[in-house]
């Protein structure tokens, strides 16, 4: 074969290789649960190798410059672009999680705990009752930080035949190639600060308004001294009564950028590992066999 012919070859070759991948993709499922017709979903479940993503945020104020739906928004944002990434179904949207903390201020819905609870256990029992019998719940909102492990743990009180795993965010303060925080008040930036501002300002830019981020104070008040061992309901409006933590004023795209991606690829990361998870779901059968006769467990 000359040089041409081979080119032609190739050519013919690489054509071929481009129809496949633009078909494919033209054919390609959908991440999204709602936006998958029933036989699509089917073939969503068997794609997603029966893996799942819950992600929850939360309706809550974020301070004046941010929108009520600002955790759900940007977490979504990243679970969508990681499911893409790595393919996994993704629950529509789910807001009911835990923010008695910021009931004083406008615009939250704060469902009891019993409600949380039930409903989250309903939504993983549907779940995996339409084949999702591995369920990563993404959180998206830090007053849910003691809820989720508290309902992963809770599955072991009955036999289920999926399993849960929670998803937190690293941090990322300290990796190498960060833009630099510019707010001084680095320490408290827990809630609509720059980094949270920053993320938001990727996923849903039309949705900031950084010239309000100054209207009032995110700064920690320091209400109530109390040692480190002990912990109470109200610390967190003792400290942020505006339910604002930072400085939102200063966020910017370059951050947002940074911290999105690495959030992206962490889930990705979590996503394969759970698809690579044997071990979890037998051992949570043997586990729940043990359980309904523990006088049979070898002592
Ligand atoms: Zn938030």
């Amino acid at each position: 074969m000359n040089v041409v012919s081979r080119n032609k070859r190739a050519l013919v070759v690489a054509s071929a290789f481009v129809f496949v991948a633009v078909s494919s993709f033209a054919q390609s499922l959908s991440t999204k649960w709602e936006e998958l017709t029933a036989p699509d979903f089917v073939k969503a479940i068997q794609q997603s190798q029966g893996t799942c993503l819950l992600p929850i945020g939360i309706l809550e104020k974020h301070g004046a410059h941010l929108p009520l739906g600002n955790d759900l928004i940007n977490v979504r944002y990243v679970s969508e672009h990681a499911a893409a990434e790595e393919y996994a179904v993704v629950f529509p949207a789910y807001y009911f999680g835990q923010i008695f903390e910021a009931r004083q201020q406008p615009g939250t819905v704060a469902y009891s705990s019993h409600m949380q609870l039930e409903l989250m256990q309903e939504t993983a029992d549907e779940m995996a009752r339409n084949g999702c019998k591995k369920i990563i719940i993404v959180n998206g909102h830090g007053g849910n930080n003691s809820l989720l492990p508290y309902f992963a743990q809770s599955q072991l009180a009955s036999a289920h035949d999926y399993i849960v795993y929670v998803f937190e965010r690293p941090s990322h303060d300290d990796a190498a190639g960060r833009p630099p925080m510019k707010s001084s008040k680095y320490a408290v930036d827990f809630h609509a600060g720059e980094g949270e501002t920053s993320r938001t300002m990727v996923s849903r830019p039309d949705l900031v308004h950084l010239d309000r981020a100054k209207s009032e104070s995110g700064e920690d008040q320091a209400r109530q001294h109390l040692p480190d061992s002990l912990y109470t309901g109200i610390w967190w409006y003792a400290r942020f009564p505006n339910h604002y933590a930072g400085d939102g004023s200063v966020a910017t795209n370059e951050l947002g950028e940074f911290d999105t991606k690495a959030e992206i690829s962490d889930l990705v990361t979590a996503i394969r590992a759970v698809k690579a998870d044997a071990e979890g779901l037998r051992l949570q059968k043997e586990f729940n066999q043990k359980a309904t006769h523990p006088l049979d467990t070898k002592q």
